[in-house]
């Protein structure tokens, strides 16, 4: 683990000369500034400052009405943490670190997603007394632009050896910088959709899986970029082509190694412990009030449509990519995937929300019911019924409703976080509302 120290001693030898200090916004924007080696003492010591503003722009860079920060509400501090230190091997002479965001007074800043993920890790230590590992899987197009229309930049097969031959360049360049930025990847495929790839990140310990998460979506954006494509993990890019997803696996081991999650004597034969299922149970129980978190933007529902991989209920299954949480196949480690988040969202606050709810079910020993062996995407109203099988949030509207009667998330984001993201993604919905677009000129113009 590195310290100050180290860090300093590292960008002296290295010969760095600019530090990025950053940190992940509520609309999911990486934002911060970048300091001149000489500064890096003094920002670890009190913090770079910005305006509490900021955290009341939406995706668009726009203020949104009745923001929580004004221009008045003074400033917060970004502290980096050494432990993110990297070198980023495409610019020259340049560093990156993460960082926890404190008030004036050097406590930390209740508005800062980091730090909830902190608090909770903490808690599931004392409750559980084990670490929750994290994984992310994170979907993404490479494009291209053809004629001014964004396209795929190539035609590749699902799981074909040419699609990820065609992108070998890129992909060997990709994994090589996270490499050098100390993210570790295990498999890169070719995903579903033409120009679409999976890459998979190493399991760890969920605030340095979340940290890695972000590193991901800045550096495969900005190398493609250099490559002359557009990288995008926008949920759903083409109407007609796969949607990219960002699954999350969780698994929980205590220190001896054991994993908390399995049970070879388990009577519904998943292998799974109580806590397993209880933390399922909770997962469930928040289901429509976290893909608001996990998937907030207004393009994540056109992804989670029935019969499209990605879901579009509530309900859990194992070997069963039609469901919410996923367990994995009993030959593999006891764990699942959440698969209702996607890359607009802030990994922080969804390793943070994912655990929240997980520990919840725990505390409330909430027992998820059966699990589905069907294909729930293709499953009739009736049979959906009969199951108590409900829909996740068909639009973002939704969700955030959710969201806003969900006390419980409430309290774990806390407040400050909670009405100011609530506040964002309705400015997003707003917008999106008075929106005319193409396809409705197209559907109406003519017959009306
Ligand atoms: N692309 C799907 C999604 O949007 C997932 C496909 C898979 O299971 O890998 O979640
Ligand atoms: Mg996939
Ligand atoms: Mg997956």
């Amino acid at each position: 683990m590195r310290t100050k120290d180290d860090v300093l001693e590292e960008v002296k030898k290295q010969d760095i000369q600019f530090i990025r200090i950053e940190f992940l916004d509520y609309a999911g924007v990486t934002r911060g500034r970048t300091i001149r080696a000489s500064q890096l003492k003094s920002a670890f010591e009190q913090g770079v400052n910005f305006s509490t503003a900021i955290m009341s722009f939406d995706m668009f860079d726009e203020y949104i009405p009745d923001p929580t920060f004004g221009p008045d509400d003074g400033d917060f501090f970004a502290v980096p943490d050494p432990t993110t230190f990297a070198i980023i091997p495409y610019r020259s002479h340049t560093a990156r670190m993460l960082c926890d965001l404190v008030d004036v007074d050097g406590n930390p800043w209740p508005g800062c997603p980091r730090q909830v993920l902190k608090r909770l890790l903490n808690e599931v230590e004392v409750v559980l007394g084990g670490t929750l590992n994290m994984a992310f899987e994170q979907e993404a197009y490479l494009l291209k632009e053809v004629g001014g229309k964004l396209l795929p930049a190539d035609q590749s097969h699902c799981f074909s050896t040419d699609g990820v031959d065609i992108q070998d360049d890129f992909i060997q360049d990709f994994v090589s910088t996270l490499e050098t930025m100390n993210v570790t990847t295990e498999q890169i495929s070719s995903e579903y959709g033409p120009g679409q790839l999976e890459i998979n990140l190493k399991y760890t310990n969920a605030l340095k899986a979340a940290d890695d998460q972000v590193t991901f979506m800045h550096v495969f954006k900005q190398l493609a970029r250099n490559k002359g494509m557009i990288g995008t993990l926008m949920p759903k890019p083409f109407q007609h082509l796969a949607g990219s997803g960002l699954h999350v696996h969780m698994s929980l081991f205590n220190e001896e190694g054991e994993n908390l999650f399995a049970d070879v004597t388990d009577k519904r034969d998943l292998d799974l412990s109580k806590t397993a299922y209880q933390f399922i149970g909770g997962l469930l129980t928040h289901g429509t009030s976290l893909v608001a978190i996990g998937a907030p933007s207004i393009n994540s529902y056109k992804r989670m449509q029935p019969g499209s991989w990605a879901p579009a209920h509530i309900c859990y299954g194992m070997g069963n990519r039609s469901v919410l949480i996923r367990v994995v196949d009993k030959r593999r480690t006891r764990r699942f995937e959440y698969r209702g988040a996607d890359g607009t969202c802030n990994p922080y606050l969804l390793a943070a929300s994912l655990i929240a709810a997980g520990l919840q079910g725990i505390q409330h020993r909430i027992d998820p019911g059966d699990p589905a062996h069907f294909d729930v995407g293709h499953a009739s109203e009736c049979q959906l019924k009969e199951k108590n099988i409900h829909s996740i949030p068909r639009n973002l509207n939704d969700a955030i409703n959710s969201l806003e009667q969900d006390a419980v998330l409430a309290q774990v984001i806390g407040p400050t976080i909670w009405k100011e993201l609530i506040k964002i993604k309705r400015t997003e919905w707003d917008k999106y509302l008075r929106h005319v677009s193409d396809w409705e000129l197209g559907a109406f113009s003519e017959k009306f």
